[in-house]
């Protein structure tokens, strides 16, 4: 599905959860549009010295509670659209994990994998030229998203301390360490997942050391969760596991140590010599305990739906699920954990690096991991409570939480 049609789509369950939730819709018209759009040409000089105009979008979508918070995309498919997209569920997201924060986006039309290094360090320097005076601490705080680093960040935030005449660390998260990022930032998606797993699993009395796991996706979010399931003390098997090369299943659990060997030597899972190679679709309708989709948006729709087994669905990805698949996966009972919670632990410690920056501190795992664990659980509970009191399914009741508590702010 075209990400046009997911913002048409994101508009249409706010307007929808709004009557729901009785907030009046001259409140909720302003959250349908973004409040601002920056849309900008950032100047390159390549190695070949010709300059190029690559395409850039910052879309500020809410700041009643607190400043735009958002990650830059560099892909070569971004658009106004999906970059509107990603900054309305950004709202929503640090909404219903209670930060004070606002939501935003960005993104850059450009194959970063085609540049060469300086190429990428101009563009993130011009990135920021073109849009300093609309960011800050305060206003308007960037972080990586898909294809932008840690590295990435570093620059900005240099590129920004020029500009301004002073280094300002928390004008930028996702740092390197020895720039000021937070300890637990690189596996704070996969950990808050995790966590939300472990209360999903009390909530429906499934065993951890009994349940079967297939992840669809072996990036940031979907290797660290894999990583963190077999650290953990639950011996639940993970028996099937993608990436964009295919994937693989073994009943009896893969190894995933020896898989992620594989994947950091060729780039491929499919390239371990373990269990099956089965499609992507098939891994989607594994026979599994949990599913976590942690690649694409759209992967369940109404057409694979009825062929889903998984009890419960982990939306590590962004939108891995439409709406029609929802309303079946809610009346099978299937617990579908939304996005803007499944995945909000990356924006939550996004959150407590800028409280560090702010602070001057350092905090230790230890420390991150257990404020990352609470927001997540009282989080959660909140979620299951009104979904039980409304009688709607988890996205729908997160949706509700969110979108009073930005309504409560803007007024
Ligand atoms: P990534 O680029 O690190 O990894 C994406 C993975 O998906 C890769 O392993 C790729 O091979 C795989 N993939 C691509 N096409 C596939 C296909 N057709 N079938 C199976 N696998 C496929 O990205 P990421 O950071 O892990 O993000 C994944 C999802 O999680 C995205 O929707 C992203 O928006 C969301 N997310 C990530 C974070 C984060 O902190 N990384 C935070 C919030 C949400």
């Amino acid at each position: 599905m075209k990400e046009i049609e997911m913002y048409k789509k994101t508009q249409n369950k706010i307007e929808q959860v709004s009557k729901l939730a009785k907030i009046k819709p001259e409140l909720i018209k302003k959250l349908l549009e973004p409040n601002k759009i920056l849309e900008f040409d950032i100047p390159v000089k390549m190695d070949n010295s010709r300059e190029y105009n690559f395409k850039g979008y910052r879309v500020q979508h809410n700041n009643a509670r607190g400043p735009y918070k958002g990650g830059i995309r560099y892909h070569p498919d971004v658009d106004l659209d999906e970059v509107k997209c990603l900054a309305a569920w950004m709202s929503l997201k640090t909404a219903v994990v209670d930060l004070p924060l606002g939501g935003g986006k960005g993104g850059v039309i450009v194959d970063p994998k085609k540049l060469s290094k300086k190429e990428l360090e101009a563009l993130s320097r011009g990135y920021v030229k073109a849009i300093y005076k609309e960011i800050g601490p305060d206003k308007d705080v960037p972080a990586p998203d898909v294809y932008t680093t840690p590295e990435i960040m570093a620059w900005m935030t240099d590129e920004y301390a020029k500009l301004v005449g002073r280094l300002e660390p928390g004008v930028v998260t996702g740092k390197p360490l020895d720039w000021g990022g937070s300890v637990g930032r690189d596996i704070a998606t996969a950990l808050g997942g995790f966590y939300v797993l472990e209360e999903a699993a009390k909530k429906l009395k499934l065993d951890l050391d009994k349940a079967t796991i297939a992840i669809q996706g072996c990036g940031n979010a979907g290797m660290n969760f894999a990583k963190l399931i077999i650290d953990s003390p639950h011996k639940a098997k993970i028996v099937s596991f993608s990436d964009s090369s295919g994937a693989v299943c073994s009943s009896d659990g893969l190894d995933i140590d020896e898989l992620l060997i594989t994947k950091q030597k060729t780039n491929k899972l499919c390239d371990c010599n373990q269990g099956k190679v089965i499609q992507n679709s098939e891994l989607l309708e594994s026979d599994v305990d949990i599913l976590v989709p942690a690649a694409l948006a759209s992967q369940i729709t109404k057409d694979n739906v009825k062929n889903i087994k998984a009890k419960i669905i982990l939306e590590l990805a962004n939108g891995p699920t439409t709406e029609e698949a929802d309303k079946i996966l809610f009346q099978n009972k299937q617990l579908v954990i939304p996005d803007i919670l499944a995945n909000a632990g990356g924006v939550t410690v996004s959150y407590f690096e800028m409280v560090q920056n702010a602070k001057n501190e350092n905090w230790h795992s230890g420390q991150v991991s257990s404020k990352l664990k609470k927001i997540i659980q009282e989080s959660f509970d909140s979620i299951c409570s009104r979904s039980k009191e409304l009688k709607v399914d988890m996205r729908t009741a997160a949706y509700i939480i969110a979108l009073e508590r930005i309504v409560s702010a803007m007024k």
